[in-house]
């Protein structure tokens, strides 16, 4: 009997709606694949038809060039497995297809704690290691214990353990030397089952000493609440979230900085003094100035809402917002969103 074909793979096929910022991009070929096997058939195709291998997830963290060459594939398998209990602690394997969000409210749900500071960012399990995702003074480093994913040269398996994975902020080995070729399919987290809520960012802050210490499920609804006032919403005003990493500076530099803006915020590290790149741009006036069809927006100055534009619209926009905070500061801005060509 032959085998039943499930896998499509589709030529020409239309990113609009697979991209955050709305930019109206075609793939030369997409997929969806659910399995390992499918993976590995979408590997076989892109290598018979000798095409370069892309990694899509919910595309809220990428710019796209318009004509995105090779074959663009998407893994949606949401399997979730526990993998370790106690007590004390749970250790749950996730498909790396699952919502962010609702993975998040799901582990609330079944009283894993952790991740509540990151509820609400948008997009997939399998890309939260790809950044390190972070919000509200949490990163998702803390919690992951493994990765597991496949070689996209040859199809194999591999499994890294999270110290191994060069985790550090918003960064980490898969945008540095895997860049482009693996595929997450898997990504581990150890969680506590002892609630213990960090309110220690200011808004939460203000809202602990208003209200009293929250629950992990309230702090999780304060959260949304709070990324709800301050985050345009992609769906009417599509955006990549923060598009500038927070930079950070010797202390030399900032000390210099401080003499000449002396409200500018600062938060010291081990390698320097980061500085809130919201800051340094809203300082210059730019809250909701617009650059042709992108725009700053005008409550969140990391923020670029794209009202139509090409990747080349949203990167032109980038480059004078880097080029005006080079010149007032001399400070280099580096973007958040990962391009996808
Ligand atoms: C409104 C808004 C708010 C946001 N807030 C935050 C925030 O608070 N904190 C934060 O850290 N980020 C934030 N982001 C950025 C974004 O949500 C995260 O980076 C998210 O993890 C991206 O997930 P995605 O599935 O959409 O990835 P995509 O955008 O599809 O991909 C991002 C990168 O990861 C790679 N990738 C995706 N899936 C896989 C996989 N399975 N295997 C290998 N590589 C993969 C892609 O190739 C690409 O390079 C925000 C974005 C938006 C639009």
């Amino acid at each position: 009997m032959e085998k039943a074909v499930v896998l499509k793979i589709e030529s020409s096929y239309s990113l609009l709606n697979l991209n955050t910022l709305g930019i109206d991009a075609e793939a030369e070929f997409f997929a969806q694949a659910s399995s390992v096997d499918e993976v590995r058939d979408c590997l076989a195709f892109a290598v018979a038809n000798q095409l370069l291998v892309k990694v899509l997830g919910g595309g809220s963290n990428i710019v796209m060039a318009s004509h995105v060459k090779g074959l663009v594939l998407n893994y949606s398998n949401t399997a979730l497995q526990v993998v370790n209990e106690t007590t004390a602690d749970v250790t749950v394997k996730v498909g790396a297809g699952y919502n962010w969000h609702e993975f998040v409210l799901f582990c609330l749900s079944r009283g894993w704690f952790g991740l509540e500071n990151l509820s609400y960012i948008p997009g997939t399990v399998g890309a939260a290691p790809v950044q390190n995702i972070g919000a509200y003074g949490v990163e998702v480093k803390d919690f992951i214990s493994a990765v597991h994913g496949i070689r996209l040269s040859d199809g194999e398996p591999f499994m890294m353990v999270g110290e191994s994975c060069g985790f550090a902020y918003r960064e980490s080995c898969f945008k540095q030397e895997l860049d482009g070729k693996v595929l997450i399919t898997e990504v581990e987290f150890s969680l506590s089952k002892k609630p213990c809520v960090q309110v220690g960012y200011a808004p939460l802050d203000k809202m602990a000493k208003e209200k009293g210490l929250p629950t992990p499920i309230e702090l999780s609804n304060w959260v949304v609440q709070v990324r709800k006032s301050k985050l345009p919403d992609p769906v009417d005003m599509p955006n990549a979230g923060s598009f500038f990493k927070n930079p950070v500076v010797s202390t030399e530099q900032f000390q210099e900085l401080i003499k000449r803006f002396p409200g500018m915020p600062n938060y010291p590290q081990n390698s320097g003094v980061k500085l809130p790149a919201g800051w340094l741009i809203d300082n210059l006036g730019m809250k909701g100035q617009s650059f042709g069809l992108v725009q700053i927006h005008a409550l969140q100055a990391l923020v670029l809402i794209n009202n139509g534009g090409s990747s080349e619209d949203v990167l032109a926009a980038a480059s004078m917002i880097k080029n005006s905070v080079q010149k007032a500061y001399e400070v280099q801005l580096e973007q958040e969103p990962r391009m996808f060509f």
